[in-house]
């Protein structure tokens, strides 16, 4: 052969190692060759399982795939659920909305305390083509149900909220909402499957920007859903049609977190509850909001939550875990002030995004809640003394003196 067609082909699709590798590697490669053309046949079917194209599935994501599926579903009864990897925590979204059913004029109701950018998705992208948006206080029973009154086919709430970290009870939420006849979807990403796993109490969708804990590493954007198996076509429509998959590296890295997710998520915990009560304790704090003090307005439901889930052996029966992330407010500063603060800090990065093994801090008002109006944000809590802190894995007493050496700013 010529040494074009030798430069095209030479080397590519050995017979597999009997010697597998430990780890899957980066199937970098965009489409498959069937072992027949009937072979094919039948993956396009969907009769057979296999690969074809990469925007359809590809070896990496499903390893993936696989690991969080096992996490998500760890425990649990055993109904069949699926797993599907996408390119960013929105495009996850995004693809379960669509996946949800929900067409032209279908209500969809909205956590008011909600990721910026997934109320944006809605209000900015799916209500101009005919969805209609409502928002709830997901915490106020009587609201929620007066709300659910407008028959959404779809309920969006986050399992532990931004910047407050707020706790509804997601088993109350999913009776309420398919006694209404919507679906709920909840957004993990704060919890990880190691604090909740949604599906087992009831929701139909669990999103996680993996992006944040999962990947865990601050190298790579991603997001994933979990969904009972009857949302598996939906999904994997929505998905394929969409494009918004995950690309091969970045499925590796993300699988490479999936690893370590249990020990950093555990030791990420137990540093934000040595943080939280430190800081409490502090004359320059005025509040801390942690969901693991028992002055947080939701610590019984996370206890209850977070902890002894049936049957899971790897979580927090032991000790309930709260997560990794707490938010608290500095005493009579403005902005002025937070930012001076947040300009002296050496070792929590002051940056967006969460879940990394490196503290992140963040400043609501001009971060995640810029767009939310300043009456909105009073309602809600938000103050301009509020500050977001991700707990990495630094040691505890090294952040906190990092955070004591700032306090020089509010003098
Ligand atoms: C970051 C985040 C998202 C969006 O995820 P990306 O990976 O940035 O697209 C959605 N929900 C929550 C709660 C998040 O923190």
């Amino acid at each position: 052969m010529d040494l074009t067609t030798l430069a095209v082909h030479a080397g590519e699709r050995a017979v597999p190692p009997s010697e597998r590798p430990v780890s899957t590697p980066i199937y970098a490669s965009s489409t498959f060759v069937p072992a027949s053309a009937g072979a094919l046949d039948q993956i396009a079917a969907g009769a057979a399982p296999g690969y074809m194209y990469g925007r359809y599935a590809q070896p990496t994501a499903t390893a993936l795939e696989t690991a969080v599926l096992a996490l998500e579903t760890a425990g649990a009864a055993g109904a069949p659920a699926v797993c599907l990897s996408f390119a960013s925590g929105m495009a996850a979204l995004h693809a379960a909305i669509l996946a949800s059913g929900v067409s032209r004029g279908d209500v969809v109701l909205c956590a008011e305390e909600i990721y910026g950018a997934t109320l944006a998705l809605l209000r900015d992208l799916l209500a101009p083509l005919g969805l209609q948006l409502a928002t709830a206080p997901v915490m106020d029973a009587a609201a929620l149900a007066a709300a659910l009154q407008r028959r959404p086919r779809l309920l969006i709430a986050e399992a532990i909220s931004n910047p407050l970290l707020r706790v509804p009870d997601l088993s109350a939420l999913a009776q309420a909402a398919h006694a209404a006849g919507a679906k709920l979807l909840v957004d993990a990403t704060f919890a990880t499957p190691l604090l909740c796993r949604p599906l087992s109490l009831g929701a139909d969708f669990s999103v996680h920007s993996a992006t944040k804990y999962i990947a865990g590493h601050g190298d790579t954007v991603a997001g994933v859903v979990t969904a009972a198996a009857a949302e598996a076509a939906g999904l994997a429509a929505a998905r394929k049609l969409a494009g918004g998959v995950l690309a091969p590296f970045e499925a590796w890295l993300t699988l490479r977190g999936v690893k370590t997710l249990p020990l950093r998520v555990r030791r990420q915990c137990e540093s934000a509850a040595e943080i939280a009560a430190e800081l409490a304790h502090w004359p320059e704090i005025e509040a801390v909001h942690y969901p693991g003090l028992a002055s947080h307005p939701d610590h019984a439901v996370a206890r209850r939550q977070f902890s002894a889930q049936p049957g899971a052996r790897t979580t927090a029966q032991d000790c309930a875990l709260y997560g990794g992330v707490l938010a608290f407010a500095l005493r009579g500063a403005g902005r002025d002030q937070v930012f001076a603060f947040l300009n002296r800090l050496q070792l929590c990065l002051h940056a967006t995004s969460l879940g990394d093994v490196q503290s992140l801090i963040s400043y609501p008002v001009i971060s995640s809640h810029r767009e939310v109006s300043p009456r909105q944000r009073q309602r809600l809590g938000i103050g301009e003394n509020l500050l977001r802190l991700s707990v990495g894995l630094e040691a505890p007493a090294d952040l906190l003196a990092d955070l004591r050496q700032a306090l020089a700013a509010l003098d």
